[in-house]
């Protein structure tokens, strides 16, 4: 006897973000990373150029340290050089293995993984690789014109994997992360104490829940400040609440303009 047909309104299985497992929203359904994971994707793509000059600083262990003004001894042959800075300042010919399928021991240099990944992306959009300069912020934007289309691919959890320990492992050598602050307001999702701010100096990129994941904007965690300022009950509006990367977002067009991002 055939088995009785599934209820059509049966609750369907609800999706996750392949990158942190989350459920994700049903204005996400058509992705498979949530707005939150792109955002980290994105915040580490602009923050990888920026890391550059800093890095290269700390090429001569002997040399000046941001922060301190002090120069390094004088009259002294060239100091040595870290090697693991300067494997991650080298060349970007990929090894055979580069891509989201490899299976690398070890940091392989900055433009080695970027190239790897356009190289990848190009072929399956496909779409034309950067020409011209490659220095990593022209390699990392060109990424991340193409990041809308990458959050809907099963693959985006290892981009987002190696843009992380790639950008956790030259933090570790510079120094340099960003800043952040606990928020004295509670997450308009789950209500726990528990936003923080990360931003660069006194620009706050963004805020997070960490109990629930939820992400603001700037815009929206102003808004969220404003509403529990003036309401008895915080209850800001949904468009207020609603929570994207503050650059581009190809299904919340509604919100741009709201912070600048980069363009393609
Ligand atoms: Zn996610
Ligand atoms: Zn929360």
């Amino acid at each position: 006897m055939r088995r009785a047909p599934r209820r059509a309104d049966a609750e369907p299985a609800v999706s996750r973000c392949v990158v942190c497992s989350r459920p994700l929203r049903p204005d996400e359904a058509h992705r498979t990373a949530c707005h939150r994971c792109e955002h980290h994707i994105r915040a580490w793509l602009r923050e990888l150029p920026l890391q550059l000059p800093i890095l290269e600083v700390f090429l001569h262990p002997s040399a000046p340290r941001p922060g301190t003004g002090r120069p390094g001894p004088g009259g002294r042959p060239a100091p040595p050089v870290r090697a693991d800075v300067l494997n991650l300042l080298g060349p970007g010919a990929g090894r055979p293995d580069d891509g989201p399928d490899g299976d690398q021991s070890g940091p392989r240099p900055i433009a080695a993984v970027l190239g790897a990944w356009i190289r990848f992306i190009a072929e399956r959009r496909p779409a034309a690789p950067p020409t011209g300069p490659q220095a990593p912020l022209h390699l990392t934007r060109w990424i991340a014109t193409h990041i809308d289309w990458a959050v809907r691919q099963p693959w985006i959890a290892d981009l987002h994997r190696e843009l992380r320990d790639l950008v956790t492992h030259i933090r570790r050598i510079t120094g340099v992360e960003p800043r952040r602050r606990p928020s004295p307001l509670p997450c308009p999702d789950c209500s726990a104490f528990a936003l923080v701010a990360t931003g660069w100096a006194n620009h706050v990129d963004h805020v997070e829940c960490a109990v629930c994941g939820r992400l603001l904007s700037p815009a929206a965690y102003e808004a969220h400040a404003i509403a529990g300022r003036t309401a008895p009950g915080p209850e800001p509006g949904p468009a207020d609440q609603e929570v994207y990367p503050d650059d581009r977002v190809d299904d919340r067009a509604a919100h741009e303009g709201e912070e600048g991002g980069e363009k393609p």
